[in-house]
């Protein structure tokens, strides 16, 4: 089943000029499923909202990043889901390949599924996500509690569009703004300019 979740991710890439994963390793077993939010210097800078589902990363690109203020509504289009094996690169695509650009890990951790029907029942993440209002808890290293996934009617080329919201809660912060105070990699500390750095200076390997 995974594969088949793979196939898009692998038809717009090429590994052999590409560094990021093929997503044909073991995937590592997670007790809890995790979350990861990797800042991506492509023609755009955007953010990559990742969770882990059934073995593969459920992908949203989030032109703005994440807000802490429940009145923000961010834009997050829904991509296609990534390898597991994703979740751990850092590094940069080359500009003339699909994404090229500098890739970080901005945050990472994992998350719990708080979904609920209009009924006020608890619903699977996969329901939830079907239905297009997803809510979730997560534990990162920057981000924390509850945020909801919710789509919109809107489409542009096939591509569902989201916003993600910050809920209600202690972790909500209207003045916070962890996309400018908290710029760095959690995985290596380096900034965006760091990491395409090191690749400039470093043998390519492959
Ligand atoms: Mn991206």
């Amino acid at each position: 089943m995974s594969q088949d979740r793979l196939r898009h991710y692998r038809d717009r890439r090429d590994f052999r000029r590409s560094p990021e994963p093929t997503g044909s390793g073991g995937r590592k077993v997670s007790s809890r499923p995790i979350f990861v939010i990797q800042k991506h210097a492509a023609s755009q800078l955007h953010y990559d909202f990742r969770l882990e589902l059934d073995g593969a990363l459920m992908s949203w690109a989030v032109p703005k990043g994440p807000s802490l203020d429940p009145r923000e509504r961010r834009l997050a289009v829904r991509t296609e889901d990534h390898p597991m094996d994703y979740a751990d690169f850092e590094g940069v695509i080359p500009q003339q390949e699909y994404g090229g650009g500098t890739v970080m890990v901005w945050d990472a951790g994992t998350w719990k599924n708080r979904s609920r029907d209009n009924d006020d029942r608890p619903v699977s993440a996969s329901r939830a996500l079907k239905a297009g209002k997803l809510q979730v808890e997560l534990w990162g290293r920057k981000l924390r509690g509850g945020w909801a996934l919710i789509r919109t009617d809107s489409q542009d080329s096939g591509q569902e569009k989201w916003l993600l919201i910050k809920q209600k809660d202690e972790h909500a912060d209207a003045r916070r703004k962890p996309t400018s105070s908290q710029p760095d990699s959690v995985l290596t500390e380096r900034s965006l300019k760091d990491i395409a750095a090191d690749d400039d200076s470093g043998d390519s390997g492959n």
